[in-house]
């Protein structure tokens, strides 16, 4: 008695991935995609002579990255500390 039956490929196994959110950024100095990417924020300093406000505990606090105007703060994207080496972000006062 012959038997042809075939077992392995009646189910074929599904791996399944948990989703991870991928953070893909352009790297500022190889211009790579990088999807670990080293962030450098660029926090511009306050002019001499201009009123720094008082840090209140009660006040409406602002996310750094949502400051527009001259606090904005310029975020830089590197593949890691290599490339940031590698082409440092401008100063402020060159922009
Ligand atoms: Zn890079």
């Amino acid at each position: 008695m012959e038997k042809n039956e075939r077992t392995d490929s009646i189910m074929p196994r599904v791996q399944k991935r948990p989703e991870m959110p991928i953070i893909r950024r352009k790297c500022y100095s190889c211009s790579k995609m990088a999807t670990k990417p080293y962030v450098y924020h660029v926090v511009p300093s306050y002019s001499y002579g201009a009123q720094i406000p008082v840090y209140s505990k009660s006040d409406v606090k602002t996310k750094r990255v949502d400051l527009r105007g001259n606090r904005r703060v310029l975020v830089y994207h590197y593949c890691n500390r290599e490339c940031y080496e590698n082409r440092k972000p401008p100063e402020p006062y060159e922009i």
